[in-house]
């Protein structure tokens, strides 16, 4: 069910700043950064192999991603794990009563469809799932 982690992503005061640590001292390489108007953040990727580190900097206050870091500081704010079929994903994990943020995919931009799993059922980790338009 589960192919990879597509990503991890951490929440930062300032992008800037984080980079002296990910990209300056640990040497991964910034690909790009895009400003993502429906989470009111700025994200940095950070591909590591396959996968990626994504930095979220929020721009407004009152985004969840704000608030997150108003409430606890900087951190590590979620798992993604790329799945084959997000549907069955959903249903399945549904079945094993973990709770669950969206029950429905959400279609993003892109063509990828996501999905949140609540941290409650996931040992206080935020995971995400992701189905990856097919090509
Ligand atoms: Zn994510």
């Amino acid at each position: 069910m589960i192919k990879k982690v597509n990503h991890i992503a951490i929440v930062v005061a300032d992008l800037e700043e984080s980079m002296r640590f990910w990209v300056d001292a640990l040497g991964l390489e910034l690909a790009h950064t895009e400003h993502v108007e429906s989470q009111a953040v700025d994200v940095a990727f950070l591909p590591v192999g396959d996968s990626k580190i994504e930095l979220l900097k929020p721009t407004d206050n009152e985004s969840g991603v704000a608030r997150y870091l108003e409430k606890r500081g900087p951190g590590m704010h979620h798992l993604c794990f790329e799945v084959e079929d997000i549907v069955a994903a959903l249903a399945r994990l549904k079945a094993a009563n973990v709770q669950l943020i969206n029950e429905v995919p959400v279609m993003g931009s892109d063509g990828r469809k996501f999905a949140f799993i609540h941290p409650k059922s996931a040992n206080g980790v935020l995971v995400e799932l992701y189905e990856l338009k097919s090509v």
